[in-house]
């Protein structure tokens, strides 16, 4: 299936902290999301890899996502290396969006900076044809992706672009929560940890109303992009 934006992210629950909002919006307009989890999250402190799992289908319901599959990289150890990269120019041909959400290139995870490194690469190999590869038997076609932005999660960073998600923040929300292991959850009785702890929630929302105040509206999300973005019409612009 051809989606028309595919998300990357190194843990489930990083596209919805990061870009749930924009997702959502997206879906509503027509358009056509998948997510791919490139680790169970199996080192989080809190619930499982199979509990994850079941949280990220949860997740994924409430977004009406079209696709989300998970490649289970190693949480914490996985490499920018040929084989990873490989793993993941099979999903960039398999669903050949135009548009992909990576993680934060820098961030308080080191993880997410790796991700975001081999989600970029990644997709620049994805259109070099000499780079053969095949899922299911079927020989792959180069994709290139043209557009790559990366959503800011955790550390604060600029954004280049931010998208109104101001009818989509109760989505939001909701997928977050829908990961009722990780987050704030007074019925929760595992340990409380950096990101299950109110404060932790407040400032999700706190960035998305900070995001949205800069460009005059209640809601926003910010992304970064590696290269300057050009705009057709000026009317796009707000
Ligand atoms: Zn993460």
């Amino acid at each position: 299936m051809k989606l028309d934006i595919l998300v990357l992210a190194v843990h489930p629950d990083d596209a919805e902290l990061g870009c749930s909002g924009t997702i959502a919006k997206h879906i509503a307009m027509g358009k056509k999301v998948g997510i791919v989890d490139f680790t169970r999250g199996e080192l989080g402190t809190r619930g499982s890899a199979e509990i994850r799992d079941l949280e990220a289908a949860d997740s994924a319901k409430i977004l009406g996502l079209h696709a989300r599959e998970n490649l289970r990289f190693k949480d914490g150890f996985f490499a920018n290396d040929e084989a990873h990269k490989i793993a993941v120019i099979k999903m960039i041909r398999k669903y050949q969006p135009e548009i992909i959400l990576t993680n934060a290139l820098h961030d308080r995870h080191p993880d997410h900076g790796r991700a975001g490194d081999l989600a970029n690469d990644a997709c620049f190999l994805s259109g070099l044809s000499k780079i053969s590869t095949n899922i299911e038997g079927q020989e792959q076609e180069a994709w290139r992706p043209r557009l790559i932005l990366q959503y800011i999660q955790d550390r604060y960073i600029e954004p280049d672009i931010i998208v109104d998600i101001t009818p989509y923040i109760q989505t939001k929300i909701d997928s977050i929560k829908a990961f009722k292991t990780q987050f704030f959850n007074p019925d929760h009785e595992e340990a409380e940890t950096y990101i299950s702890s109110p404060e932790f929630f407040d400032s999700v929302i706190g960035r998305a109303r900070e995001f949205g105040k800069s460009i005059g509206t209640t809601y926003g999300e910010g992304f970064t992009c590696r290269k300057l973005l050009g705009v057709n019409d000026l009317f796009n612009l707000s």
